[in-house]
């Protein structure tokens, strides 16, 4: 189905513009829905009023995306999974990135540790606060109350949604039972338990994994859940190693989401997970800590790939103890790169930041306002100890070298930015320290902003060592008196 336009849902909507729903008008609310910023739940006449019951319905059918979305979890770190549109982020954007799920076993002494750890994992990242979605408990000791136990202590400690991962159904439903008020995603329904964990699921309205290795296998499961009610179900074709089964376990995910997303085959539109994890079940040769070291690497590896091609969820292992804290950093920061949205300019605002607390004679640094440039500077002088100010220039969000070549950081746009944000106002001088990239721009900038330009270095993590040897505010300002 070719994805609506504002004016498709628009029409649709009750067209009264009454506000209600926070937006001034209706056709607002059309544009902000399909960007998934709204629900529809949010238009209070097409929930309240009776005449509306079926362009509600309509309207549920034109925008639910052909990978339905699932939600795991409740509250504010509930985590939406899946709802994808397209099969390549460059031809829309990507909604919904890869969820983090780590591995705990409910038979760990330090497991709660270990969960509370997770739960509060928080790294900075380009201005971003990265942070994992969910743990997966397994059950390794293969007692139904030892399960439930941990499935009830797991959730006292964490506010991260929780999958539970068991394929002895009666252990699984046992605790799933105890914490259904979370919103656990139950994990799994196989060919031999799809009936028992499924009824369990639709009863309590919870996500439900389906796994199997054989597609057709997996496509049945899911067209069977479907049809005992489930709406909330996340499909798993399994993660192989080993030489050949990269490519299998590849192929399946990228079969499933063509299969969901272009060909619209319901059975295959639903969030696809893979078990990086599994690789510790599928190794035996380890004798020493290098092949403990390399076996890490295979398993992030696998997370890696999967998150490259929009893998609803990942399930990990390595990442529990604090030293290997390298696999969850390396799975964020590429996730943090895949699922940005490529229509959407990495701009920041422009105008004159504060870093410390900057005197009169603290030195200006000045930047474009691409937000991979501005933070990572922004990052070095903090790290450089250094109170200063930054003076971010328009340059259309795009980067100091490009935009230095396009016209868009040039000596006029700074020289009107000076004069906009009045930066000369705040400090005893007029020295601008420009990046090394924008060197030839110093001369034109000297007379365009009636100032004494320094080029700072070419990479910004050189900012401290420069600043110690370089900023010397009087000798300069005695050099421009006397010109
Ligand atoms: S609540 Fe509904 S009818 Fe009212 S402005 Fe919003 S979208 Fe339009």
């Amino acid at each position: 189905m070719a994805r609506p336009s504002p004016l498709d849902v628009y029409a649709l909507l009750d067209k009264s513009n009454c506000g209600d729903c926070g937006y001034d008008t209706c056709m607002a609310f059309a544009t902000d829905l399909l960007e998934r910023k709204i629900r529809l739940e949010d238009c209070t006449h097409l929930m309240q009023d009776k005449k509306q019951q079926k362009n509600l319905r309509k309207l549920k059918e034109i925008t639910t995306p052909p990978q339905k979305p699932v939600r795991i979890g409740v509250g504010e770190r509930q985590v939406i999974i899946g709802g994808e549109e397209v099969l390549m982020r460059h031809q829309l954007t990507y909604y919904n990135p890869t969820g983090i799920f780590v591995e705990v076993a409910d038979d760990q002494e330090d497991l709660i540790d270990v969960v509370k750890y997770l739960t509060d994992l928080k790294i900075e990242r380009m201005g971003e606060a990265l942070t994992l979605d969910g743990i997966a408990l397994r059950c390794v000791s293969q007692n139904g109350d030892s399960y439930k136990d941990a499935a009830k202590k797991v959730v006292q400690n964490t506010d991260l949604p929780v999958m539970l991962c068991c394929l002895e159904p009666e252990f699984l439903i046992g605790a799933a039972e105890e914490i259904k008020d979370k919103n656990p995603a139950l994990y799994a329904a196989t060919k031999d338990t799809w009936e028992k964990v499924g009824t369990f699921a639709v009863q309590n309205n919870l996500p439900i994994v389906a796994t199997s290795s054989d597609l057709d296998e997996l496509m049945g499961l899911s067209a069977t859940l479907q049809k005992l009610g489930s709406d909330k179900i996340i499909l798993d074709a399994g993660t192989f190693f080993g030489p050949g089964n990269l490519s299998i376990t590849y192929d399946n995910i990228i079969q499933l989401r063509i299969a969901g997303i272009d060909k619209e085959n319901v059975n295959a539109g639903l969030p696809i997970m893979g078990v990086p994890a599994a690789y510790w079940t599928q190794t035996e040769n380890i004798k020493d800590d290098n092949d403990i070291w390399r076996h890490k690497y295979q398993e992030i590896i696998m997370g890696s790939i999967m998150e490259s091609i929009d893998t609803s969820l990942i399930v990990v292992h390595t990442g529990q103890k604090k030293e290997d804290i390298w696999a969850l950093l390396a799975l964020m920061t590429l996730r943090q790169s895949i699922f940005s949205d490529p229509r959407v300019y990495p701009a920041v605002d422009p105008g004159v930041y504060e870093i410390g607390e900057p005197g009169p004679n603290a030195p200006i640094f000045v930047t474009s306002n691409y937000r991979l440039t501005k933070i990572p500077v922004e990052i070095d002088v903090k790290g450089a100890d250094l109170d200063a100010y930054l003076l971010v220039v328009d340059s259309e969000g795009i980067g100091i070298e490009s935009a230095v070549a396009g016209g868009q950081f040039s000596a006029g746009a700074i020289a009107e930015a000076t004069k906009e944000f009045k930066v000369f106002d705040k400090v005893d001088h007029r020295i601008l320290i420009i990046p090394g990239m924008a060197a030839r721009l110093s001369g034109a900038l000297e007379d365009e902003a009636d100032a004494y330009v320094l080029v700072g270095p070419r990479d910004s993590s050189g900012i401290g060592s420069y600043i110690k040897k370089k900023w010397k505010p009087e000798e300069y300002m005695k050099e421009y008196a006397e010109r």
